[in-house]
């Protein structure tokens, strides 16, 4: 339905910002947040990363949202036929680092890896959704993100999106 998206809402939105959700999700070009769940001008904060792993920089940015304005949802979105978990997955198992900072995101899917690798049934799929799970459980026990949890201010959930179907999946 594309709303948020006329001039008038841009220009409403230049006195301030109420996003309804902070989504965590991957790079991939596929996965444009405002795009998958239709959204327009101010509606959520996105931080994006490789297969949605994240680091101090990418933490403070996900905690900006409930911290500065109250949002209320962080959705951490993994996808099918996640790009930089096949990367990974290829590195790890080869013994091959990753070029440059790139191995940085290598690093940080290894909890993942180890979860998934002992799974049967696709090991990609599986890693994505150990990602998603582990992202929004490690969220879910941020001391400040708990206790806005514990007041019934934030909700955190994991999601994965199928580049197939164009659905949304409630996973975590
Ligand atoms: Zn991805």
């Amino acid at each position: 339905m594309h709303p948020n998206q006329t001039v008038q809402r841009r220009r409403r939105l230049a006195k301030g910002q109420m996003p309804f959700a902070v989504v965590f999700s991957c790079i991939d070009s596929r996965v444009p947040p405002e795009i998958v769940f239709d959204r327009g001008l101010g509606d959520l904060f996105a931080t994006r990363t490789g297969a949605q792993t994240a680091d101090a920089v990418a933490l403070g940015s996900v905690e900006f949202g409930p911290d500065e304005t109250g949002t209320p949802l962080i959705f951490v979105l993994g996808h099918e036929a996640c790009g930089a978990v096949t990367a990974a997955i290829e590195s790890i198992r080869t013994n091959t680092p990753a070029p440059g900072h790139v191995q940085a995101v290598v690093d940080a899917l290894r909890p993942a890896y180890d979860i998934a690798v002992g799974q049967s049934g696709d090991m990609v799929d599986n890693m994505v959704r150990a990602q998603t799970k582990l992202t929004v459980a490690q969220r879910k026990n941020e001391p400040g993100l708990a206790e806005k949890i514990k007041a019934g201010r934030l909700m955190i959930v994991g999601g994965r999106y199928s580049l197939t179907t164009g659905r949304v999946e409630l996973i975590a």
